[in-house]
């Protein structure tokens, strides 16, 4: 079983706020979920959202996060909140689907019984974005009321328990040892936490591979075997077309000689989300070469190329921006 789980609202497009902060708080919770789920040797990815400036695009970045990603579960975390004028209290987990209503009634029993948190149960909400759009069976977890204070101070004395009793109730499975666990820092993870499972070792034959192979023969009249296989000599190959489409887009002016110096460094520039084009193609040829898989050779700088993007910048210790500048191509090419 695979589950992708992430956090409500982002760095940017904060929830709610009263007691405690939603977006805080929701990674918090999926942060520990997640300790707990891999104790029960589950895999599963967490995603945050750090980029997002605006509600609609935190709300479809996070459903492109899940839906690029092989996985049985889509679980989101949030924290509920109400009007002034009604004090509703407790847990409540929704649902779109019958397979979502069947596991949504497990967790929200689960959190009611390990916390004491009330049990508002399963709602099927046909309005949400996230239940409908997410490919997969999805789930919405709403822990408890931000403002409620009753909610707030259970939350707080039962916050392992409400992590362990998601955990088990997303898998069926049951942990050990619950108070070894360390309670976890109220700190803000950084951007997608994940080796996407579906990256391939680029060590055999690879249609993606060989695909970009025939494209650089094809477009740039290189030799190349289309063998599939990244070797020295297709890396080459592609820095020379990266190199001839500076020359001719940018008239930078460099030797095409399939070699990563300074001038080249140099000449690059900036490439992001939304980029079309050649040089665009040379990075998805090059994700797919290093075992990413941007979700197509198309030239387009859409949601699979940005998170490919970002999870090998995470494996390489780069800043984790999704945009492709010097120090990301320099990694792909040195
Ligand atoms: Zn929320």
């Amino acid at each position: 079983m695979k589950i992708v789980i992430s956090s409500g609202h982002g760095l940017h497009v904060r929830g709610a706020n009263n007691f405690i902060d939603e977006v805080n708080e929701a990674r918090r919770v999926v942060s520990q979920v997640v300790k707990y789920l891999k104790e029960l040797q589950v895999e599963v990815i967490e995603y945050h959202d750090n980029t997002s400036k605006t509600q609609r695009d935190n709300i479809n970045r996070i459903v492109a996060l899940h839906n690029s990603l092989e996985r049985d579960l889509d679980v989101s975390v949030h924290l509920n909140a109400a009007s002034k004028t009604d004090d509703p209290r407790g847990v409540e987990v929704l649902y779109v689907s019958e397979s979502g209503r069947v596991i949504t009634e497990k967790v929200s029993d689960a959190i009611a019984r390990a916390s004491g948190l009330r049990n508002r149960g399963a709602k099927k909400r046909s309005d949400l974005v996230f239940l409908n759009n997410t490919k997969k069976t999805a789930i919405i977890i709403e822990v408890c009321f931000v403002d409620s204070k009753a909610d707030v101070e259970i939350y707080h004395n039962k916050f392992n328990e409400i992590c362990k009793a998601i955990a088990e109730s997303l898998t069926g499975k049951e942990t050990e040892g619950v108070t070894t666990v360390q309670a976890p820092k109220a700190e803000v993870k950084t951007e997608v936490v994940t080796k996407p499972s579906e990256s391939k070792p680029a060590s055999s034959g690879n249609s993606y591979i060989k695909k970009f192979q025939e494209w650089l023969k094809n477009e740039y009249k290189y030799q190349i075997a289309l063998d599939g296989i990244f070797g020295p000599k297709t890396k080459k190959i592609a820095l020379m077309a990266l190199q001839t489409e500076l020359n001719r887009q940018f008239n930078a002016g460099l030797i095409v000689d399939g070699i990563w110096g300074p001038r080249t460094k140099d000449a690059i520039l900036t490439v992001s989300s939304g980029a079309k084009g050649n040089i665009t193609r040379v990075i998805q040829g090059m994700l797919y070469c290093l075992g990413y898989d941007p979700k197509g050779f198309d030239g387009i700088f859409g949601n699979g190329t940005y998170f490919a993007v970002i999870a090998f910048q995470k494996n390489n210790k780069l800043t984790q921006d999704g945009v492709v500048g010097k120090n990301t191509f320099a990694k792909m090419f040195k």
